[in-house]
């Protein structure tokens, strides 16, 4: 299981137990033989860092270049919503002018119908005023010989007045026949007057529905327009995000790279000093009295994270892992790994319920994530090298059981793995003994 340090508190923690750590320093204690290599890793790590510095840059324009592309979006999201609600009202507009112009296509048929009735009463009485004109005619070509004959052959007085009203009879009737077709082709000339004045009316609210409609159009068009810009800024952000995201590959590659020369410098630096014919205390580790005492029982001996540089778990950002991680059940016992006197037992931060054993020679061990209850040792307290101090637990920034156990030289983290030279460390959770260097 991996120790998850949070960065916040990662860098107070390591302030105070760096503070508590350095009581016991003393100067001049690594020698100056891995200078040459040891500065190049420095200028690595100097570079390393301002490649970190950039990355956080790129991360940081990423982020903002992503905010706009969201508010961009949403923007676009109401543009469209706008322009749905438009097609709704136009649908709407074209839907009562197509009913308007079925009604005013039904008023045009009566209009059509009553004027082909005028017209057929028109013909009716062209065809009765003829007629009428005829009898005339016929009459005065007979020189009214006809009706005056009628009357002349009146046989008396009062055959006279009958024949007389037959006459008139005759006239009133073809008189009366042509006024009843006028009357009908006056109502009919104001049923077309009045379905016309409909008519007008229809033509005119259709002229209302039809101007509107033109005006929702415009709308319409100006929506699609503005959605048009918006889109085109958004591709042009998009852009902008993809080529930042590029940048900001490359700039991991360029991490990559750089942690990969570190260990590879550091590598050379440990076989330049290996190499040397300085005195041993020149490289680490420096004296310690005999080998440390393994701070778990011996079926114990799996490492889940090692120590050095890694990727944090949570943020992904660079940090140094500073022990190892000894994966273990609840409640294993934890031994002291060297004789010294008790400088921490309790809670400490990220590192749970966690204690520090300040030895001789610069020396001090830590023993993080215990169990509730477990730690067996108070501040101030002597501990001889194998007794039980603890137990395995959970406690502070941890996944899983485990034991964080640190080793500090003069103040500075190193790596424990150098004091158990007979131990055949397995490394589980795909994690090897030359991923990370700083032997
Ligand atoms: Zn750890």
């Amino acid at each position: 299981m991996e120790l998850i340090v949070k960065k916040r508190f990662g860098k107070y923690r390591t302030a105070l137990i760096s503070a508590v750590l350095s009581v016991s320093v003393s100067a001049a204690m690594l020698g100056g033989a891995v200078t040459a290599s040891a500065s190049t890793v420095s200028q690595d790590q100097s570079k390393l860092q301002s490649y970190q510095s950039k990355l956080s840059d790129n991360k940081t324009q990423l982020s903002k270049l992503q905010s706009q592309i969201d508010s961009m979006k949403s923007q676009k999201d109401q543009q469209i919503q706008l322009m749905d609600a438009y097609d709704q009202q136009l649908a709407l507009y074209s839907s009562n002018i197509s009913t308007l112009q079925d009604q005013i296509d039904t008023l045009q048929q009566t209009v059509d119908q009553e004027s082909a009735a005028i017209g057929q009463d028109q013909q009716n009485l062209t065809d009765g005023q003829a007629q009428f004109a005829d009898i005339m005619r016929q009459a005065q070509d007979e020189g009214d010989s006809n009706t005056i004959m009628i009357l002349l052959g009146s046989t008396s007085i009062s055959d006279l007045i009958s024949r007389m009203e037959t006459v008139g009879e005759i006239l009133a009737y073809n008189q009366g026949v042509m006024n009843g077709i006028s009357q009908d082709q006056a109502a009919l000339q104001s049923d077309i007057q009045s379905n016309q004045s409909s008519e007008q009316d229809l033509q005119d609210s259709m002229s209302q529905l039809q101007s509107e409609q033109a005006a929702m159009n415009a709308k319409a068009g100006e929506a699609q327009t503005y959605l048009d810009q918006l889109n085109s800024s958004l591709e042009g952000e998009q852009a902008l995000y993809d080529q930042e995201a590029k940048d900001n590959d490359s700039i991991q590659s360029q991490i990559a790279q750089m942690t990969a020369q570190i260990k590879a410098d550091q590598a050379a630096a440990a076989a330049a000093s290996r190499a040397s014919s300085s005195p041993p205390q020149s490289a680490p580790p420096p004296s310690v009295n005999g080998q440390l005492g393994y701070p778990l029982p011996a079926s114990h001996e799996s490492i889940s994270s090692p120590f050095g540089p890694r990727s944090s778990p949570i943020t992904g950002a660079y940090e140094i892992h500073d022990g190892i991680d000894l994966p273990a059940p609840r409640d294993t016992p934890i031994y002291a790994a060297a004789d010294g006197q008790v400088v921490i037992a309790g809670p400490y931060y990220t590192y749970g319920n966690c204690v520090v054993i300040l030895s001789s020679g610069g020396l001090s061990t830590l023993y993080a994530h215990q169990d509730n209850g477990a730690i067996r040792v108070t501040v101030g307290e002597n501990v001889t090298k194998g007794e039980q101090i603890g137990a395995v637990g959970m406690t502070g920034a941890a996944t899983g059981y485990h034991l964080h156990f640190g080793v500090s030289v003069n103040g500075k983290w190193v790596n424990p793995v150098q004091y158990f030279p007979e131990i055949g460390f397995s490394y589980i959770d795909g994690c090897s003994p030359t991923t990370y260097g700083y032997q």
